[in-house]
């Protein structure tokens, strides 16, 4: 089968595979129908991510259908239509029980398809503890409207989840690329007086203001004024931190009230400065990522519910044959791209 590899530091190549099989008795094999493109995917050609395993089939946001289940799943059956969670985790340890399934203390726990193991760039993925990487789409859920339920949709819903938000809130949302997108989509949900969006981005911000007018937005060098002009109580109530630059950071701190939360979403590529004599007395807490990915159950119902609608994202779409063109287009933001969805 047809899969894309990661080579060596800066080279991907689509290369022919043989299709995976069981390997343990919770194991699913799913035929990928549809997958995307992620920045973190970009981390991995770059070379920041260390523990990526030079070979693996890269990719870990798709859907499909489960061609092939162990004989200890339950949860799903060949034939069924489901969401693939970029996150592997077992649901019985410490962590999984408390909900944190990022910290997953299995050997194969965490961000382990397209990084540590073969993921679903490819026609076929294998996916380990299927009965909790795996959920069924609801009938009358395209693959298209499910594409990002597993990553970046996974991430925003989180992300919101964490944040305390309150209808009398301003949220400030640093960043509007896909996992900003989706972010805002979630903050949406729980309906706060004021949302304020900080992009630098011209096409993002015509994006924004395209599909939601209802959101204020505003560019970074007039963020701070904006938020204290349009805020209560002399800042954000709640700033969700999604760009990952370290003027973006500053920002962050910089915007929120006293007594605010301040949640990071982004993963930066390098340390961050907390300058606490700085902001010394204005009490804030802060939250940091990664997305315990544990909710995609409950975002496939709000997306059958029309509550979140992450279509408008794919901007493009391409097939499986011509990924590195996908992936030249999304790498450099040519023509507008949100999101990549690939045909496999
Ligand atoms: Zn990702
Ligand atoms: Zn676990």
């Amino acid at each position: 089968m047809q899969t894309y590899t990661y080579v060596s530091k800066g080279k991907f190549e689509l290369m022919e595979k043989p299709k995976p099989v069981l390997m343990h008795e919770r194991d699913a094999i799913v035929k990928v129908t549809l997958a995307s493109i992620c920045s973190s995917d970009l981390h991995i050609k770059h070379g920041s991510v260390p523990r990526a395993v030079p070979g693996i089939t890269v990719g870990h946001e798709m859907v499909g259908v489960v061609e092939e289940v162990g004989s200890a799943v339950t949860n799903v059956k060949p034939g069924d239509r489901v969401t693939v969670n970029v996150e592997t985790f077992c649901g019985e340890c410490f962590f999984c029980k408390k909900g944190y399934v990022n910290n997953c203390t299995d050997e194969n726990g965490g961000w382990a398809l397209g990084c540590r193991i073969d993921g679903g760039q490819a026609e076929y993925v294998r996916v380990p503890f299927a009965d909790q990487g795996l959920n069924k789409i609801p009938e009358g859920v395209t693959d298209r409207q499910a594409l990002f339920v597993g990553d970046v949709l996974a991430t925003g819903y989180w992300a919101a989840r964490i944040s305390e938000i309150t209808e009398d809130d301003t949220v400030l949302i640093i960043g509007a690329g896909p996992t900003g997108i989706c972010t805002l989509l979630c903050v949406m949900l729980k309906k706060p007086k004021r949302i304020i969006l900080c992009e630098k981005d011209e096409n993002r911000i015509h994006f924004i203001n395209e599909h939601y007018p209802e959101v204020m937005t505003v560019s970074p060098e007039a963020c701070a004024d904006f938020v204290l002009a349009n805020s209560d109580h002399g800042g954000a109530d709640v700033v969700l931190e999604v760009a990952g630059a370290e003027s973006t950071f500053r920002l962050s701190w910089e915007c929120a009230r006293p007594s605010a939360i301040v949640t990071i979403v982004a993963l930066y590529e390098k340390a961050q400065l907390l300058p606490l004599p700085d902001m010394y007395g204005k009490n804030l807490t802060f939250k940091t990522g990664g997305v315990d990915g544990c909710d995609c159950k409950e975002t496939l119902r709000l997306i059958a519910e029309g509550k979140i609608d992450t279509e408008p994202l794919i901007t493009h779409t391409y097939p499986l044959s011509k990924i590195a063109e996908a992936y030249d287009l999304f790498e450099n933001k040519k023509d507008g791209v949100i999101k990549v969805a690939v045909e496999c």
